[in-house]
């Protein structure tokens, strides 16, 4: 049995619904799969619904945006608690400025003459947590643009004048986060950013996993994360972080995990039971 534990919909910027998502899941023979979305859990509940129907394993999860010394990294939680009021506090904080940010996207390309409206972009979204992908859809539809890539290439690449920085956690406060909520943390990708030698830092801070197998990781680039997670005692996690056809062809099922390291990754999430905060009483502070 394997799994696939990097996956979007469209609740962030892929285009799956998550049932499509577990019927993409099922055609490819996975036993497994995880939902990564963008700074979101919203999808997680209609996954594991579809999930059950399919006779899948559905793993809880999403990927928070963190940043160490300005280089901005990823950072999944998985098993967690999606109903953690906490977590959901931090997560509607994440929802809040990149929507900010979207309409300070638009401004910027209004500034050049590009009539949008940000509300166009957002009914694009539909979800909680737009980014740019959304806004280089939105310039497509309106005609503005011919293509995704003119869209970045034009505006939202970094550099260009509709690019805004994300607003960012450090990677301690995103793995607090994911533990609080009863999670594993796993660095996503590392292969993708410059941080390896902030890796065992990111282990004192409580690092659980490392996703050594990535699409974008070449043979050679996941030797030398799974040679590094063995030598940190890392759980070893592996996604295909496929965002639906938005992006070339699905890639839904080319990063196959053995659910043997699922197991592992089940089995250090439980050590962090969700930490559940105390009901306010007529003592507690500040009433
Ligand atoms: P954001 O998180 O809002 O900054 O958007 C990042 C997303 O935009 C990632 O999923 C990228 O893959 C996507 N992206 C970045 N550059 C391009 C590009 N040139 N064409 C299409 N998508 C891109
Ligand atoms: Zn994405
Ligand atoms: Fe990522
Ligand atoms: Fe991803």
């Amino acid at each position: 049995m394997v799994a696939d534990l990097h996956l979007h919909t469209s609740f962030s910027d892929g285009t799956y619904s998550p049932e499509e998502l577990v019927l993409h899941a099922r055609a490819q023979g996975l036993g497994a799969l995880a939902l990564t979305d963008h700074d979101t859990v919203e999808g997680c509940e209609r996954a594991a619904a579809a999930s059950r129907s399919a006779g899948l394993e559905f793993v809880p999860g999403t990927e928070l945006t963190a940043e160490h010394q300005g280089e901005e990294i990823h950072i999944l939680g998985y098993f967690i608690d999606t109903r953690h009021p906490p977590f959901l506090v931090q997560v509607a904080r994440f929802q809040e400025v990149r929507q900010n940010r979207i309409r300070e996207m638009v401004a910027r390309i209004n500034e050049l003459d590009v009539p949008l409206n940000p509300e166009d972009v957002f009914r694009l979204a539909n979800c909680r947590a737009p980014g740019r992908p959304h806004v280089a859809r939105a310039l497509v539809a309106s005609g503005h643009c011919g293509s995704l890539d003119e869209a970045f290439e034009r505006f939202l690449k970094k550099g260009r004048p509709a690019w805004v920085p994300k607003f960012k956690i450090s990677a301690a406060e995103a793995i607090h986060l994911i533990h609080d909520a009863g999670g594993a943390a796993v660095l996503a990708h590392p292969g993708l950013n410059r941080v390896d030698h902030f890796i065992p830092l990111m282990v004192e801070c409580g690092l659980d996993g490392l996703e050594c197998l990535h699409t974008k990781h070449s043979p050679a680039v996941a030797e030398h994360y799974l040679g590094l997670a063995r030598r940190l005692k890392l759980v070893i996690t592996g996604g295909s972080d496929c965002h639906g056809h938005s992006k070339g062809r699905p890639l839904i099922g080319t990063v196959r995990l053995p659910y043997a390291n699922v197991e592992l990754l089940k089995a250090r999430a439980s050590r962090y039971p969700a930490r559940r905060s105390v009901p306010a009483g007529p003592f507690s502070p500040g009433r």
